[in-house]
């Protein structure tokens, strides 16, 4: 192996790097490097970083690494193969998914900024961290959830609603048929704590 590109710090996408550490030229945003070691990531540490753009290019296939902003963590990358029309983008583009749980190490409105931008990225197939493959269309979707929610929560919030009523009020039906069906309350109690972390300033 000759490089090992870690898409964010969360564990369960890079434990175990150290495996190829001796081999491989371990890659990550630059932000991911002072969480690994903070947070003390059981993995190698990251050999090389970037900001905002890296090209690797090994046995003819190009791979573009870019940093598209904050948002499910504040290193995520995306991977992009120009000649395979891929897209590589983990835990921040689920397909037909709410967002894991109630958004841990989540940066709003960053994240809806972050997919404009991989919308206006060049592809076809979409490979998420976790779940099935997607298109752009997914991403744009994703989009219109993240927003739609967020309307919603701060619409209540605002009419002075405890997160209680809105987590009964809010449903969303346009991704009635996105699962787990658990996680869509705590996608509500996320967003009300993104979103009135930005509120009642006085
Ligand atoms: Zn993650």
């Amino acid at each position: 192996m000759r490089y090992l590109v870690y898409s964010h710090d969360h564990a369960d996408h890079i434990e175990g790097g150290e495996v190829f550490a001796d081999t491989a030229v371990v890659v990550a945003h630059d932000n991911a490097k002072a969480v690994i070691i903070g947070e003390r990531r059981p993995t190698a540490v990251p050999q090389v970083t970037f900001s905002d753009r890296m090209t690797i290019e090994l046995g003819g296939t190009v791979m573009e690494l870019a940093y598209v902003g904050r948002n499910h963590s504040n290193n995520s990358i995306v991977m992009r193969f120009p000649r395979e029309r891929l897209l590589f983008a983990v835990d921040f583009i689920p397909v037909n998914s709410y967002v894991f749980r109630d958004f841990p190490d989540a940066y709003m409105p960053d994240w809806i900024e972050s997919l404009r931008v991989v919308e206006a990225m060049d592809f076809d197939v979409l490979v998420p961290g976790h779940g099935p493959l997607g298109t752009k269309a997914n991403v744009v979707m994703f989009r219109e959830y993240l927003e739609d929610l967020r309307a919603e929560v701060t619409r209540y919030a605002r009419e002075g609603k405890s997160l209680d009523e809105i987590k009964q009020q809010v449903t969303l039906p346009k991704y009635a048929a996105w699962g787990p069906k658990d996680w869509f309350p705590l996608n509500i109690e996320g967003m009300y704590r993104l979103v009135q972390a930005n509120r009642l300033g006085n």
